[in-house]
């Protein structure tokens, strides 16, 4: 017998027909072990529950009190997703008490973790919900497991928790309960009990966090789109879905933007080699997209995937004898981390070093620093650049706005000579007037730079011709 944990966003969780479907998965297969929950999206008209429960956490730590409106909303939610499978009222609103039975804890616990433990809620509102529904309705063997009781704990920021080593020893646990294991995703305990979360996007973490804990033999995530796509369907058309993809592909494709699993839940399922199978919920029968360890080579088809990130600066650093000043480059990052801007890429030249960062990062940022939440203020690219160039004694520092990255990734770029020259001709042909190129050492990734127009024209046309160069000739 095989474990299976299968994940279920947003989405899938804010209808009853949606409900009803990953029900009937669970009836189908009974490899499939443990379901992992969000909370309940967007239903419509409605906010998603989880931005609804923060912006109560916020006002009642302003003003002592959860606002009306927002339960009602948070009732409104639940009540559109259960009553019309038949879950009665009464039990809908006994469960929504818990959240209301939550809100004296203000006065015992830290703002943050107080936050964690109100924007958590919403996973464990549905994931009660959700095993009542299995259990008295579906007459499925189900039940739910609270990560509190199973020892799930959690380090570091109450609103961005790291997963503790110990956990994963309890986490085991739940491979030998009976039947359908309801998990709700998101939230957790530090091991002092206190409340925390992962950080926005985290069930997936805690499905792929599971999965490593009772080494399952795939993790489902269950979307509403067909699987991954080879190039961005909003600029190709019908673009390929890729039938396999390898951990390290996709994390390169998600480096810049690929948003198909939280960034951190990739690294425990490639970690214990388990694969993920990206599957669409209306379509249950299609293949979707597996994550794997390895893929097989397709003769011709060195690339796999291209993807692409607007609105990158470039900062051109420029000092006689650079190469000669041991511990220049350290300097230079020092300079961006104390201003809290990331560096995307780093280029060089013997004189010259070129820093490629996020234009939003220059913007007012919010920055954690352990529970403790501070504001970085908007930073003038203008001041930034007479910053450097008196901080680095640089003879020249330079600006350039508005680049775009394009990112092509496959691992068969390793085997075939000349994907580079493709590319390279292809936007040229296109008249994109390529500014830097790196080949990542993996050889698995080509990111390549060049100046945008204001409409963003160029990064699509580069998308569109390159699709046209590597998958439909
Ligand atoms: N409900 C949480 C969020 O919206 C966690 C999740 O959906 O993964 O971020």
């Amino acid at each position: 017998m095989g474990y299976i944990v299968a994940k279920f966003g947003g989405w899938a969780n804010a209808s009853a027909e949606n409900v009803k479907l990953a029900a009937d998965l669970f009836e189908k297969n009974h490899d499939r072990k443990i379901k992992v929950n969000s909370a309940i999206g967007k239903v419509e008209g409605l906010p998603k529950v989880t931005d609804l429960l923060t912006e109560g956490a916020e006002v009642t730590l302003k003003t002592g009190v959860f606002p009306e409106d927002i339960l009602e909303k948070i009732k409104l939610n639940h009540y559109a997703v259960f009553k019309p499978l038949g879950v009665p009222e009464d039990v809908i609103d006994g469960v929504l008490k818990l959240l209301e039975d939550r809100l004296p804890m203000k006065d015992s616990l830290s703002p943050d973790h107080f936050r964690a433990l109100i924007i958590g809620s919403g996973e464990e509102l549905f994931s009660r919900l959700d095993t009542y529904y299995l259990k008295e309705i579906r007459k499925l063997k189900a039940r739910y497991v609270d990560p509190r009781e199973i020892g799930h704990y959690l380090g570091g920021n109450p609103l961005d928790g790291h997963i503790l080593p110990e956990s994963y020893n309890n986490l085991s646990r739940l491979k030998d309960m009976d039947g359908i294991i309801v998990y709700p995703g998101f939230f957790a305990i530090s091991n002092r009990g206190e409340p925390m979360i992962y950080s926005r996007g985290g069930t997936d973490k805690t499905a792929a966090d599971i999965a490593a804990a009772i080494d399952a033999t795939l993790y489902e995530n269950w979307k509403d789109v067909d699987g991954i796509y080879c190039a961005d369907p909003r600029i190709v058309k019908n673009p390929e879905l890729m039938a396999e993809v390898t951990y390290k592909e996709i994390r390169e494709l998600s480096y810049i933007s690929f948003n198909v699993l939280h960034q951190e839940a990739m690294l425990p399922v490639m970690n214990a080699g388990i694969p993920v199978n990206i599957k669409n919920l209306l379509k249950p029968d299609s293949r979707g997209t597996l994550i794997v360890h390895d893929r097989e080579h397709i003769e011709n088809r060195p690339v796999i995937g291209i993807a692409g990130l607007k609105g990158i600066c470039v900062i051109n650093i420029e000092k006689r004898m650079m190469n000669e000043e041991i511990g220049f480059a350290e300097k230079v990052m020092a300079l961006f981390r104390e201003n809290r801007i990331s560096i995307e890429q780093i280029a060089t030249s013997i004189d010259t070093i070129a820093i490629l960062a996020k234009e939003s990062d220059f913007k007012e940022k919010s920055i954690h620093f352990g529970i403790s939440e501070s504001v970085r203020k908007e930073i003038d690219f203008e001041e930034f650049i007479d910053y450097l160039k008196h901080q680095l004694n640089a003879d020249k520092v330079k600006i350039s706005r508005n680049r775009s990255l394009m990112c092509v990734v496959g691992q068969g770029m390793r085997k075939s000579v000349g994907t580079l020259g493709r590319i390279a001709t292809s936007l040229s042909n296109a008249g994109i007037n390529i500014e830097i190129v790196d080949q990542g050492p993996s050889e698995r990734n080509v990111i390549l730079c060049f100046k945008d127009e204001e409409d963003y024209s160029k990064s699509k046309k580069a998308v569109e011709v390159l699709y046209e160069e590597f998958f439909q000739n």
